[in-house]
């Protein structure tokens, strides 16, 4: 069948609008949830509840999971992993790469297969064109189930380590997190000069999205990343490095707190001190990959 039937546990915002997409897409649902509650809306709609976790394993060929985190499976699934041998299952949950590639080994010692996926949106996305899911995991498998994953986002498959789906997860929400608490202190600095949050935030957002365009410069930044490569024509890490430090004293002078702008500093101050200011900003790279050792 094309639309076979799937089981469906967490109903948190993300899982409640990913079992509302395929309902709507034709699968049969069956439905788990530790607050049984939450699955009322969605039995109107046409999910079944299952009694037990026994139950809604015993189900479908295929469990779906979108938790808080890998833990919540195991106190699901680890009593009824006897039960789990030749279905397949996908958690959409976040977690430590890790973490994820342990429970993949898991699965497998109980006979079931194992996907991972990192979903790139928020529950109003769920089913959207700008929705996409990192998944990760034994490829003939993701492929088996690929159709009935579709409808959730589009599918990003990385490869067969069951860690990557999380690591992109996680390198993008590093971006993001990052962008968000930036965009936060910069509003700061600027209202601690009596400028009201409502007058500056629209062009700070506005500035994150030029951000991704300055940063894409038409030569392979990837690339120059990967060898080394830090050609500074345009904007050495000395002139950034410059500014950083404006942002850093500006901040200390308006009171607010200084930890992501002496963060930012100190990246640059590791590149000027060795020697490298005259390339590009990109060579902040070495540095901080160093501080891996
Ligand atoms: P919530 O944390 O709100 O809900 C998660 C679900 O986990 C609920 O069904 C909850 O059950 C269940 N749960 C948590 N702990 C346990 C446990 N110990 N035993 C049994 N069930 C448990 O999550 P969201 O729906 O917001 O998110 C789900 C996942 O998706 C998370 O991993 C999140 O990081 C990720 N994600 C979320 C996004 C978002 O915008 N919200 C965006 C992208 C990814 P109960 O109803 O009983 O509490």
């Amino acid at each position: 069948a094309t639309t076979p039937s799937i089981t469906f546990i967490g109903l948190g915002p993300m899982g409640q609008a990913m079992v509302r997409t395929l309902l709507g897409a034709g699968h049969p649902i069956t439905l788990w949830n530790r607050t049984a509650a939450r699955a009322e809306p969605l039995v109107a709609e046409g999910a079944r509840l299952a009694d037990s976790p026994a139950e809604a394993v015993a189900a479908s060929d295929l469990i779906i999971l979108s938790l808080t985190d890998y833990q919540a499976m195991y106190d699901i699934l680890s009593p009824v992993e006897s039960q789990l041998a030749g279905r397949t299952i996908v958690n959409l949950s976040s977690d430590d790469p890790d973490v994820t590639r342990k429970a993949a080994a898991w699965a497998k010692r109980h006979g079931a297969n194992f996907i991972t996926g990192g979903v790139m949106g928020p529950a109003p996305m769920v089913g959207t064109d700008g929705m996409h899911v990192y998944y990760s995991g034994q490829k003939s498998v993701f492929e088996t189930h690929e159709a009935s994953l579709r409808p959730i986002g589009k599918p990003d498959y990385l490869g067969e380590d069951e860690g990557l789906a999380q690591l992109f997860y996680l390198a993008n929400l590093d971006v993001f997190l990052t962008s968000l608490a930036s965009v936060l202190h910069a509003t700061a600095l600027a209202n601690a000069a009596g400028v009201p949050a409502a007058r500056i935030y629209p062009r700070l957002v506005q500035m994150v999205t030029e951000t991704g365009q300055m940063m894409d410069v038409g030569e392979d930044v990837g690339k120059n990343l990967d060898e080394g490569h830090h050609p500074g024509e345009m904007a050495s890490a000395t002139m950034m490095g410059a500014t950083a430090d404006h942002i850093l004293t500006a901040s200390k002078a308006a009171g607010i707190d200084t930890v992501l702008p002496s963060a930012l500093k100190s990246y640059y101050d590791s590149a000027i001190n060795a020697g490298r200011g005259s390339e590009s900003w990109t060579v902040l790279y070495e540095f901080i990959k160093k501080s891996k050792a």
